[in-house]
């Protein structure tokens, strides 16, 4: 069949259509395409008619700057003189014009937010918007102390200075609904995973990774903010943008006062002796009726974490307050679950912690595989105190016939009537029984190391072929 272009192009979700707003596009006169406008940036003219100067405007000054032939507008606290780029919008002077002498910056992500409106009006920066002097002070000698907008480089010793990457920066604007925190990096190679935010209640704090250095902004903030926000990276200047969501639409005098460590510089090094350790996220509970509802964003990760407490990390987890951070990377693994197409057997191998992959393998398994005739888990521990959440799994079992569980115990006591030992052939040639002689099988292992390559190996002596098996490794 061809695909001849239709009448309703661009298609009704397509980009173009949800970028231009559903208003209608007013034609460009000659010689104003968006080629042309790149031309003249590029030309040298003078299109802020302040030779190069960057200048702070104060918002009154922002006020006089109304007309067609001279006008301005404040994006994110950044001011443009867009006059020179009138005739080149493909939206027309008039929607321009709705933001003269004021902040744009509403209608501007209303409208256009899909726009790289730094690197399209770059020639035509005035300047930003004004600080108010008061809060220009260095908030160590202030009683009252209060955040407007950026801070001395003064708080950092002369040797982090030096030393460090050149020296980050923040700052912050608002509209009616919404505060956009800024973090100036500095950085081009910055993305969103080395940014983590967290807020809670009226405590804000940002932890930004900027090669061998935390950046920290560690803000009270002055007002109510919604729990959902949003990052964004300008990847090409090494910007950040948090923006949260006011929980009332009023103006806010000041952003906050400063809470330990704010806008400080510090050697990752310096930050504490840096432990990674992997984790398999699980799910709140293994019974539909306990599920936590799904919240919006997907806030919410659970781990299941086993204290050694003659270890050396775990203890230091356990010890964790409420309001204390852990940084969280971005997911490894590659477990695809194309693996599950067509299933009709999956056996689960897990030992001690490493039942936690299972969870949701389990969870998505009995829910959303329709092929799906048994599943399979044996579960070895060292005694029955070990085994983690055992009732949930009996329960499970009993709710859905196609699940079995086996507990094996390696140190059981007396009375313990069930399996006992090691991972073994005759353990596994008794319970890893196909449906059907065809069946599509899969087996997944996962647990101390040793048990996990003992296991494939005894999988492999069994016949199950590469693609049969998987094991994960930590
Ligand atoms: P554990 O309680 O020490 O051991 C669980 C069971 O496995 C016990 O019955 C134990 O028997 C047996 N076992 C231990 N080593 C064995 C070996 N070499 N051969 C045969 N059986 C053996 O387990 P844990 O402390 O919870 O540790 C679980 C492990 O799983 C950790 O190493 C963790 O890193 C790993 N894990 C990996 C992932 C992943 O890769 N995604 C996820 C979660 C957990 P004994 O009584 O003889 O010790």
């Amino acid at each position: 069949m061809l695909n001849v272009p239709s009448q309703s192009f661009p298609a009704p979700r397509s980009q173009q259509r949800v970028a231009s707003g559903g208003r209608s596009k007013v034609p460009l006169k000659q010689g104003r395409s968006l080629m042309d406008w790149i031309r003249l940036t590029k030309s040298g003219k003078d299109l802020t008619g302040l030779k190069g100067r960057l200048i702070e405007v104060t918002e009154e000054e922002l006020k006089k700057h109304n007309k067609k032939d001279d006008c301005w507008i404040c994006i994110r606290g950044f001011v443009y003189n867009v006059s020179p780029y009138m005739e080149y919008h493909p939206g027309g002077e008039d929607e321009l014009m709705r933001a003269a002498g004021s902040d744009g910056t509403e209608l501007f992500d209303q409208v256009h937010r899909w726009v790289n409106y730094e690197s399209m009006l770059k020639e035509c920066l005035v300047g930003r918007m004004a600080i108010k002097p008061a809060v220009l002070k260095d908030y160590r000698e202030e009683e009252n102390k209060v955040l407007n907008g950026m801070l001395p480089k003064s708080q950092v010793t002369d040797t982090l200075a030096k030393e460090g990457p050149s020296y980050p920066s923040y700052d912050w604007f608002q509209t009616n609904s919404l505060v956009t925190i800024a973090i100036y990096t500095k950085q081009k190679d910055i993305n969103l995973d080395s940014i983590i935010v967290d807020h809670q209640d009226d405590s804000f704090r940002a932890e930004t990774i900027i090669k061998d250095f935390l950046y920290l902004i560690h803000i009270g903030l002055s007002h109510e903010v919604q729990e959902d926000f949003s990052v964004r990276v300008v990847e090409s200047v090494g910007k950040i943008e948090i923006v949260l969501k006011k929980k009332e639409n009023t103006s806010w005098d000041f952003l906050g006062h400063p809470l330990e460590n704010h806008n400080s510089l510090i050697p990752r090094k310096d930050a504490g002796t840096e432990i990674v350790k992997p984790y398999t996220p699980v799910s709140g509970s293994l019974l539909s009726e306990f599920k936590e509802p799904v919240l919006p964003n997907n806030k919410y990760i659970y781990f299941l974490i086993k204290i050694y407490h003659t270890g050396l990390f775990t203890p230091e987890l356990d010890r964790l307050q409420i309001g204390d951070f852990v940084s969280v990377s971005s997911p490894e693994g590659n477990f695809k679950i194309s693996k599950f197409q067509e299933l009709e057997d999956l056996f689960l191998l897990a030992a001690g912690t490493g039942f936690t992959p299972m969870v949701k393998i389990l969870n998505y398994a009995l829910t959303d595989i329709p092929s799906l005739r048994k599943v399979k888990l044996m579960f070895f521990n060292k005694t029955e105190d070990d085994i983690i959440w055992r009732s949930q799994l009996e329960k499970l079992a009993f709710k859905d016939k196609r699940l079995d569980v086996e507990f094996v115990l390696s140190a059981p006591v007396s009375e313990w009537n069930g399996k006992q030992g090691h991972i073994s052939p005759a353990l596994l040639s008794e319970f890893l029984k196909r449906n059907l002689d065809k069946s599509k099988v899969l087996v997944c292992i996962c647990g101390p190391v040793p048990f996990t390559e003992q296991g494939v190996r005894l999988l492999q002596d069994l016949n199950f072929s590469k693609n049969e098996i998987h094991s994960f490794t930590a």
